[in-house]
Order: C-alpha cells, then structure tokens, then sequence
C-alpha cells in the first residue's frame, strides 16, 4: 500500500494515539477483494495472510498509526460537545490506485478517551449492516465510505442483551466530519487554519487554484453534500442520523447505523426507532443537510477574509444543487430528457406510490415491463405485481398516468429510455429484511448469506440468478416496522 499517514503530524490535540484493544479469536466474516485490490492491500502479502487478525486488533503492522480523532457534533439538533472516535480508530491513510486518498478506520477496536459512557466495541448486526449498507451504496454509484473487511469474535458485548463483539475495516476517503470543525471552535480555535490547510490540500487541493481558496474549498463541500443527499433520495435511502459528527467533508456517506432503504413509497418514513420527533425522516434529508451546513460554516469566520456574507454566498448554491440534480436524476428515472412536463410526470408517478404504499425499488423498475415487456420478464412480473396490488380506483388513475407516460416515451430512443432505466433503477437494495437474515445467520455462526448478498448487491442493476423472492419482496402494505435504533 502506498501509506500517507498524514493526520498523525498534526496537532496532537486533535487527537489520541493508541493501538486497538484485541477481540477473542477473531474470525472472518467477509472480504472484499475489490476494495483490497482498490486500496494496494492486496500487493501485501502480511496484509492479506494477516487481514483477520489485524481488523481484530491483534496484529498491527508496523507501518499503522492508530489514532482515535477528536470531533464534537449537533445531535439530533441539539449541541452534543466532545464526541470523537469512541469506539474507532484511523489506523492508516493510502492512496489508492486512483491517485485519492483513503482512510483505513477500524471500527469496534475498544475503549478510547472517547469512549464517554460507551464500551469501545461494536455488535456483529450492526457491523454487518454497515458492511452491507457502505457496498451496496458504492455499487450504486452512490458516494460512500465502504469497507474492507469485517470479523466476529469471542468478546462478549452488552447491549439489550449479551451479543458478539465484532469489527470493520471501514475504508473512506475521509474521516473527517462536519464534527471536526466544531471541535476545535470550542476547544481549540487556534488550530482553525492549520486545520483548514489541511482540509483543502488534502481532499480539495483544486480549491487553490481559486483566489480565495477557502469559500471555493467551502462552496465545493456544500455541493457535494447536495449531491449526495439527492443521490440517497433518488435511491431512496434515509440515513437515519444526519447528526453533524455523521457527516463528511468530502460529500460521501458515512456512519451507517439505523439507515433504511424506501420499501413501499411514504415520504414521512422514519427507519430510526430512536427518532422520536422525526427529525430525520426520508423527506427531511435535503433540509437537514442544509440545516448541518448552515451551522458549521459561520466557524470560518475566524479565518481572515472570510466574512458571513460570503458564507451565505457558499451556502447559497445548496438548494439548486439539490434541485438541479434530483430532478435530473428523477426524469432519468423514468427514461425522460429533464424538462417540465417530465417532472409534472415524475410527481404524479410518486404520487400514485405514495397513495398505494408501492414498492418504490420495484415500481420504477417495472416500467420496463411497460416499455419493453419482450425483452424484460423480470420487469413484466413486477408489473403484474404492481397491477395487481392496485385498488380499482387507483388502477384507473395508474392507466392514465401509464398511457401518457407511454405518449411521452414513443417520442424518444426506446434503446435510450431503456438505457436510462436500467442503470438508474435498481433490482437490488439492501432491505431491512435481507440484512436481517444474514445477520441471523451470521449470529449461529453462518456467513454464506451475507457472502450471497455481497454478491447481489456487487451488480445492483442486473437481474441475477443468485436472487430469491425474498430479496425483492417488500414487508406487506401497513405491516409494523422492524425495529432498527441507534444501539449497535
Ligand atoms: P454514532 O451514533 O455511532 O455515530 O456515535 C456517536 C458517538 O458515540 C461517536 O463519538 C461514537 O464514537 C460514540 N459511540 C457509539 N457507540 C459507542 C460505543 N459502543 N463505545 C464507545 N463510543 C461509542
Ligand atoms: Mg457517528
């Protein structure tokens, strides 16, 4: 691996230098030989004998720096202080093959001074969720921390009950939250620019080339945000706990804990059975994204030159972004060029899923079963599926909407409008549902369903034989919810 251990040199307030605290026989969950091949772990031949023992803290190789990072954050609205890594720490920084920098971050590695209430260690759901969750995302095309490998253990971890510890190799290009810069506002203003240098020429080296390179290094970390929260909701992810220490500088998704993706279509949908006032809800991710920004940037004020007017003028850009790339991306959805009587469509189509709690993974890929039912079975049993969970008032409204979407595609390139669809609508997410059974399995020691899984989700696009039922069928129409909170 090509190391770049460059956090270590910074202030040493900004962080605690420590090795991991070993799990009990630590043993494989998963690999993923891609972000190994990714990373240049796969050249190490140490590293590729050793990966279990090292994501279970036993063996660090001499080139690792761990470190648990300082952060703070807002929480659930609300100033939450001093956070930091409390059960993580950055063990190593790489370029990767592309020349971009990635943070390895072991994550369930024991106490640190961070720890705060907490026990340092992490549960194997809850690590196979983020497993899961940062792969299908990336797969997507959706930017996101992922993972390089995950192992369960012997330690045992309290949470509602006795569980097995476990911990990640989480690989992103930053660790680097929102959360940072809180941190040093209220406990060490004066590394404000040292810290912001480091910032841009890292991950934002471009910002330089700008006369003021830090609004632009600013204005890029809003835009990217836009994007990638317009990317969670044309996916239909919800993050579930867009706290600021949860969210990167560097526009990529990060933290997976009680995040969902939409099943059957409501906008108000909460995954998080921690989130009482429902904050965090599917169709408040843009606002809340906004809401984040908006409380981070004013710490820039310190900085010479910067004043709040031109922050507002950062900040400024966020709503369009989100905007101009959600609804792109939603027209694409449906196979249309982006203009008006497309999103006129695309609202109503939301509407009629939303009316009829339809599956929103399925419903917009069985519009290839409308539109070209030759050569997509998959898609025309979709189809059926959707008709036929259609009330009869509502299979009236679905006829019309079908016929004048039909009228808008009959004006384009079929190969196109099939093109668009299929890369931009999903066979696979990672329901609730499939997570659960591989971690139920995983829990008596059975690791072939999220090796199943992995696979699955490595082609989100395609239809694929290794698929069952089940990793396509939604909970049924009102079913309750299964219960996902913040323990992990
Ligand atoms: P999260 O909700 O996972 O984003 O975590 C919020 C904060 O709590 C971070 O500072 C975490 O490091 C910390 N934390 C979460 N779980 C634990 C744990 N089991 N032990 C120590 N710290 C934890
Ligand atoms: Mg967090």
């Amino acid at each position: 691996m090509r190391y770049q251990n460059t956090y270590v040199n910074l202030d040493p307030r900004l962080y605690h230098k420590q090795p991991p605290t070993a799990l009990k026989n630590p043993r494989a969950g998963h690999f993923n030989t891609q972000v190994a091949q990714q990373i240049g772990w796969s050249e190490d031949k140490d590293l590729m004998t050793r990966w279990v023992d090292i994501v279970g803290g036993q063996y660090v190789p001499a080139k690792f720096e761990p470190l648990a990072m300082a952060y703070a954050g807002h929480q659930f609205g609300q100033w939450a202080g001093q956070l930091g890594d409390g059960r993580g720490l950055l063990v190593a920084q790489v370029l990767d093959n592309n020349d971009q920098p990635q943070d390895l971050h072991l994550k369930g590695s024991g106490l640190t001074p961070y720890s705060r209430m907490g026990d340092g260690r992490a549960v194997l759901r809850s690590t196979i969720r983020e497993y899961l969750c940062g792969h299908a995302l990336t797969q997507l095309g959706i930017p996101s921390s992922n993972a390089l490998g995950f192992v369960v253990s012997d330690t045992p971890v309290r949470r509602e009950r006795m569980e097995a510890g476990a911990a990640l190799m989480r690989v992103a290009d930053s660790h680097i939250r929102l959360g940072h810069i809180e941190w040093i506002a209220s406990f060490a203003p004066d590394l404000l620019i040292e810290f912001t240098d480091y910032m841009i020429d890292t991950y934002y080296p471009e910002s330089r080339n700008s006369e003021a390179p830090v609004l632009a290094f600013l204005q890029t970390v809003v835009e990217r945000t836009a994007r990638m929260i317009a990317d969670w909701q044309l996916i239909g992810f919800a993050h579930g706990v867009m706290n600021t220490d949860n969210l990167s500088i560097t526009g990529s998704t990060l933290d997976f804990g009680p995040f969902g993706f939409m099943e059957r279509f409501n906008p108000a949908w909460i995954n998080n059975h921690s989130d009482h006032t429902g904050r965090y809800t599917y169709q408040n991710q843009p606002a809340i994204g906004h809401w984040n920004l908006n409380i981070w940037l004013p710490h820039f004020m310190r900085l010479e030159g910067v004043t709040r007017e031109a922050l507002s003028d950062c900040l400024a850009p966020y709503e369009a972004t989100f905007m101009q790339h959600y609804q792109q991306g939603l027209c694409r959805k449906l196979g249309l060029p982006h203009q008006p009587e497309s999103l006129t469509l695309a609202f109503d189509w939301l509407t009629l899923l939303e009316d009829n709690l339809l599956d929103y993974t399925n419903s917009f890929r069985a519009l290839l079963g409308l539109i070209a039912p030759e050569d997509h079975a998959y898609e025309r049993q979709l189809l059926a599926t959707l008709t036929h969970e259609l009330p009869s008032e509502a299979l009236q409204v679905w006829k019309d909407w079908s016929a004048r979407y039909v009228e808008h595609v009959q004006a384009l390139s079929l190969e196109q409008v099939v093109n668009d669809i299929q890369t931009t609508n999903p066979v696979y997410v990672l329901r609730n549902s499939m997570a659960q059974r591989a971690i139920t399995a995983a829990e008596q020691g059975q690791f072939e369903e999220v090796a199943r899984l992995y696979e699955l989700l490595a082609s989100p696009y395609k239809v694929q034989d290794i698929a069952t039922t089940l990793d396509s069928t939604p909970p049924a129409p009102n079913a309750p919810q299964m219960p996902i909170s913040c323990s992990s």
